[in-house]
């Protein structure tokens, strides 16, 4: 075996299951093994390498930054927070921005943040707060984030976790209108389910949960940590039903690939609930995660990634709509963000895909995700298409 997997697997606990591929180099869309084989990458460390890997602009961003300063803590001011703060508000059209580190965190924030809302503003007793998440959700795996998921497989023998949360269908705004109580203080989405398996609600879903909201006093809370910041051919995933929710969280590409950086975006009327001493975290926008963002979310709009998303998403949803197999269920996906759902379990698929010098990995056993950096050339995404066709043709041939 591969001498670096042998060295990982020996001090790494048992809580991943790697593909056998060892990353040595990355590049735009294109990665390079410890064999020297080379791939084109459609797994984007889970979509945090919108930008590509190593994005000049973004690697010199962070080179001047770690010259300059740092490190400052929140217990005195930078010169670069206010900028990023500036520039993803006006994205966002929201005027308050918190700055965290992982998406998790960002999830937490947003917890706590809703909960005190729900107190201080609506009225509800802290302890008797209730939020509504998605079945199939992917929200993080700390404790508050953790508590939202419906997967019992990821909770349990975790005792005991956060809050009062009650479950809808995803997609079914009738469930989650039979879920509200005058306790309930938010709902929590993806505007598309990542790790569900790139799930896509119905038309006038989020529309229809958003005046449920409006009616019921309720916050409506996007995560857009995953299908954010130009994924699915948008900005933001909720524009695909033109819908600006209560708060945005983002996070995996905020930080282009080189840096951690998650953050809440809402306006002031709720996030005028924290207070000092309520909320913080040490390396939250710190002036190198700042720089790095700052680069991240310049190259997104400079090079108009969320359109190219879209032009080359349809591109490749169209190519693999093709496909004539009965091992395929659904193709389906919204910009550069696609899942091929098939009738069996994907991983030899997956496999052979990979040895064709495609990166990519199943989710939920038998969809597979591809999710390449946005930077990719046109060229790549024939390939892809070609290879994938190939493949699962070839595959259908074996098995009738
Ligand atoms: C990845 C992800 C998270 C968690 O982000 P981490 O940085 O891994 O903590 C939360 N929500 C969604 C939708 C995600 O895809």
């Amino acid at each position: 075996m591969n001498q670096f997997i042998e060295l990982t697997e020996k001090y790494s606990p048992n809580n991943y299951s790697p593909l056998n591929i060892v990353l040595t180099e990355g590049k735009g869309a294109h990665v390079k093994d410890s064999d020297g084989n080379t791939y084109i990458d459609c797994v984007s460390g889970f979509s945090v390498l919108n930008q590509g890997h190593s994005h000049p602009k973004i690697v010199q961003a962070f080179l001047d930054q770690s010259q300059k300063i740092t490190m400052t803590s929140r217990a005195l001011y930078s010169d670069n927070l206010g900028v990023w703060e500036e520039k993803i508000c006006k994205l966002a059209n929201k005027n308050k921005v918190l700055p965290m580190n992982t998406g998790t965190e960002a999830v937490e924030t947003a917890i706590k943040v809703a909960t005190k809302w729900g107190q201080d503003i609506k009225g509800v007793n802290a302890d008797d707060a209730e939020i509504i998440a998605m079945e199939g959700n992917f929200h993080g795996r700390t404790i508050g984030s953790l508590s939202l998921s419906s997967n019992e497989a990821y909770k349990k023998g975790f005792g005991v976790l956060a809050g009062n949360i009650k479950y809808s269908e995803f997609g079914n705004v009738e469930q989650i209108a039979s879920l509200i109580t005058p306790q309930t203080t938010a709902i929590i989405m993806e505007p598309i389910q990542g790790e569900g398996g790139v799930n896509i609600p119905p038309k006038h879903f989020i529309k229809d949960v958003k005046a449920l909201c409006e009616e019921h006093e309720i916050l409506l809370i996007a995560d857009e940590i995953q299908v954010g910041l130009g994924r699915t051919g948008k900005m933001f995933a909720m524009e695909w039903e033109e819908v600006e929710p209560d708060m945005y969280l983002l996070g995996k590409a905020l930080g282009g690939g080189l840096y951690p950086i998650s953050a809440v975006v809402a306006n002031d009327d709720i996030m005028q609930v924290l207070t000092p001493g309520t909320h913080g975290s040490t390396f939250g926008g710190n002036p190198l995660a700042c720089a790095v963002s700052i680069a991240s979310l310049d190259v997104l709009i400079d090079e108009s990634l969320p359109e190219r998303s879209e032009q080359l998403g349809e591109k490749l949803l169209k190519g693999l709509q093709k496909i004539d197999s009965s091992i395929i269920k659904e193709v389906r996906g919204r910009g550069l963000f696609i899942g091929i759902e098939l009738n069996e379990n994907a991983q030899s698929i997956v496999s052979s895909i990979n040895e064709q010098g495609i990166l990519c990995k199943e989710t939920q056993g038998n969809i597979i995700r591809l999710a390449p950096p946005l930077v990719i050339e046109e060229d790549d995404i024939d390939t892809i298409i070609n290879v994938i066709t190939q493949t699962i043709e070839e595959k259908s041939k074996q098995t009738t």
